[in-house]
């Protein structure tokens, strides 16, 4: 499948700074969209139904599966989650930009689906920054951190599957590399003969 519009697809183990990263960069950035996804787990503290996901059920998790309603959808923490079509098909058909948070086996999902999306990985400076980040953080206690912190380690060797890393040792920096991920997908060739038609006709290109 190929779409006119750039995707963008990153993931990163948990406490890593994924999600910062995210809502920092979509506030700098007007032309991204992110992808709200579809979880059966319950919602935390101030989260909205339809801001940060759209809570579902098991039963109507599975009857979207069976729908064909996913682009991809993955088993994490012993949740679903998945990146519904009717969110993202539309947008990317008419050429927008869109960004999704998920996680490395979704991410795989969509690469097959999708060999133009751009896999970026967020990785801590080491397991033992992850660790200190995790506790800081005061939301889990300490069989939930250890349960991730095990996670992390099988998650961080997905890293090599990706096409860029970004390191999360300094916030402004990662976030620095972020955009210019973002910045250089869209300076590519195609990318340009889209946006800037006028420009690529008045020069004879195409
Ligand atoms: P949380 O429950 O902490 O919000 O998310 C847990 C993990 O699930 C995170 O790694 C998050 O990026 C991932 N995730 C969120 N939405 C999706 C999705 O639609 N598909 C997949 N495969 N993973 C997702």
């Amino acid at each position: 499948m190929d779409y006119p519009g750039n995707l963008f697809v990153v993931a990163a183990p948990s406490g890593a700074g994924k999600s910062s990263l995210v809502k920092a960069l979509l506030e700098l950035d007007s032309h991204l969209n992110v992808s709200i996804s579809h979880t059966t787990r319950a919602p935390r503290g101030q989260e909205v139904d339809g801001r940060e996901y759209h809570f579902i059920t098991e039963p109507e998790f599975r009857a979207m599966i069976d729908h064909g309603d996913f682009f991809e959808w993955a088993e994490v923490h012993g949740n679903l989650y998945g990146t519904s079509r009717a969110g993202i098909e539309a947008r990317m058909a008419a050429g927008e930009d869109v960004i999704l948070e998920i996680d490395w086996q979704g991410a795989l999902q969509i690469k097959k689906l999708f060999p133009n999306a751009v896999l970026i990985f967020i990785l801590p400076p080491s397991f033992e920054e992850l660790l200190q980040r995790l506790r800081r953080r005061g939301e889990d206690g300490a069989e939930v951190i250890a349960r991730r912190m095990e996670n992390a380690r099988t998650e961080v060797a997905q890293a090599r599957h990706f096409d860029f890393v970004i390191i999360n040792a300094l916030f402004e920096t990662a976030l620095f590399d972020l955009k210019a991920i973002v910045h250089a997908q869209r300076l590519k060739y195609a990318a340009q003969a889209r946006s800037k038609r006028a420009v690529f006709e008045a020069l004879n290109l195409n």
